[in-house]
């Protein structure tokens, strides 16, 4: 890792880093069930990682596992409040990137 770099531009090195060690950037999903209204726009995307409980929120199916990085980040985006997270391999959150 360049060292050399600023905090903002580790985290897309991040990324590189773990795309190409693994082949696989995201490593784990979490929904906040407290920012989720169970608008469902996420199962729209991703009938094969989200489900909604009997509470209405979303929760993540086993099968998520199986899913591409593409379209894990495509549900991630749909989330109109933002309540789906995405970790990569080191436990850091890569998205939303804030
Ligand atoms: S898109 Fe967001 S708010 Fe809607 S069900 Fe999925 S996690 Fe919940």
């Amino acid at each position: 890792m360049d060292a050399s770099r600023s905090d903002s531009n580790n985290i897309t090195l991040n990324k590189e880093t773990i795309t190409t060690s693994s082949g696989r950037q995201f490593t784990r999903v979490v929904v906040d069930r407290e920012l989720c209204i169970g608008a469902a726009s996420c199962i729209a995307v991703a009938p094969d990682v989200y489900e909604l409980d009997n509470d209405a929120k979303a929760i993540i199916k086993p099968e998520w596992l199986t899913v591409d990085d593409e379209t894990l980040k495509a549900s991630a985006e749909s989330c109109p409040t933002l309540a789906i997270f995405l970790y990569n391999k080191d436990g850091k959150k890569v998205y939303p990137e804030n």
